[in-house]
C-alpha cells in the first residue's frame, strides 16, 4: 500500500506516544514498554491498522505491535489511535528485515501477516514477508510455541508461501484455500482492509497457520 506522501506525517509519527521509535527499540524490553506480561502479537505490514485495532479492542489482555514501513500509511493508524486510544497497541514504523533489532529472542507468541507484498519478480523473492530468509528471522523472535498466520488473495504468493515453509521445516495446523468458505476457521476471524477489498471482488482467500 502506498499512499499520495502526505506532508508532515513524519512529524505526526515522531510526536505520537503510540509509536515506539528507533531510539526506543531495545530487544527484551516489550512487556516493560506495555506495562504488564500478556502476550505479544505482531502485524508486519499492517497497512492503514483496520485489522490490528480491531483485535487490540476485542482481546484486551494481549499487547500487540504493528509494523509498517511507509509513515504515510501508518499515518491513518495513528490517527485512529488518537482519536481513540488502545493501551495495548503500539506502532512501529520500520522495514521488517530488521525485526531482529526490535524483538529478542522468544519474545513475541504470535506473528501476522496480512495480504503481504507479492514482490513477483524472482530475484526479489527474499524480500517476500512468507519468503524463507523471513522465516529464519521469525524463528528467532516467535516463542517455542508461536504460531505464524499468512492470508492473502495472492494465489502465487500463497504457493510460494507453501514451499517456503515446508523447505525451512516449519508445519501447518491448517492451510485453506477458501478461509470464508470455512465455518470453523471463520470464527473469530477479523478482516484485514485488503481482506475486504478483495472477498468483495469474489477473489478466495487463502490462509495458513504454521508452527516449528
Ligand atoms: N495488512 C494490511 C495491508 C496490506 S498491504 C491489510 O491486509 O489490509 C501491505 C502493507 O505492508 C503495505 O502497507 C506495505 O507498505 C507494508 N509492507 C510491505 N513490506 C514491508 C516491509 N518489508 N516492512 C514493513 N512494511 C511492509
Amino acid at each position: 500500500m502506498r499512499l499520495r506522501n502526505i506532508s508532515g506525517s513524519r512529524e505526526v509519527i515522531a510526536d505520537s506516544g503510540f509509536v515506539v521509535h528507533e531510539e526506543d527499540w531495545r530487544p527484551g524490553s516489550w512487556h516493560e514498554i506495555f506495562g504488564n506480561d500478556n502476550p505479544i502479537q505482531a502485524e508486519i505490514g499492517m497497512g492503514k491498522g483496520k485489522f490490528l485495532y480491531t483485535m487490540a479492542k476485542l482481546h484486551p489482555m494481549i499487547n500487540y505491535v504493528g509494523i509498517e514501513k511507509y509513515s504515510s500509511v501508518l499515518l491513518r493508524a495513528v490517527q485512529k489511535l488518537e482519536e481513540e486510544p488502545l493501551p495495548n497497541l503500539k506502532l512501529l514504523r520500520m522495514e521488517a528485515e530488521e525485526i531482529t533489532r526490535v524483538f529478542g529472542a522468544r519474545e513475541v507468541d504470535r506473528i501476522y501477516l496480512n495480504f503481504s507484498d507479492p514482490w513477483p519478480k524472482d530475484r526479489h523473492a527474499k524480500r517476500r514477508l512468507p519468503s524463507r530468509e523471513f522465516l529464519a528471522r521469525y524463528d528467532v523472535i516467535l516463542k517455542k510455541d508461536g504460531r505464524l498466520e499468512f492470508k492473502t488473495d495472492n494465489r502465487e504468493l500463497f504457493e510460494f508461501a507453501l514451499g517456503e515453509m515446508e523447505a525451512a521445516g516449519w508445519k501447518a495446523d491448517y492451510v485453506t484455500f477458501d478461509l470464508h468458505g470455512d465455518e470453523k476457521l471463520m470464527e473469530g476471524n477479523v478482516m484485514t482492509e485488503y481482506e475486504e477489498k478483495f472477498s468483495a471482488l469474489g477473489n478466495p482467500i487463502y490462509k495458513y497457520q504454521i508452527y516449528r
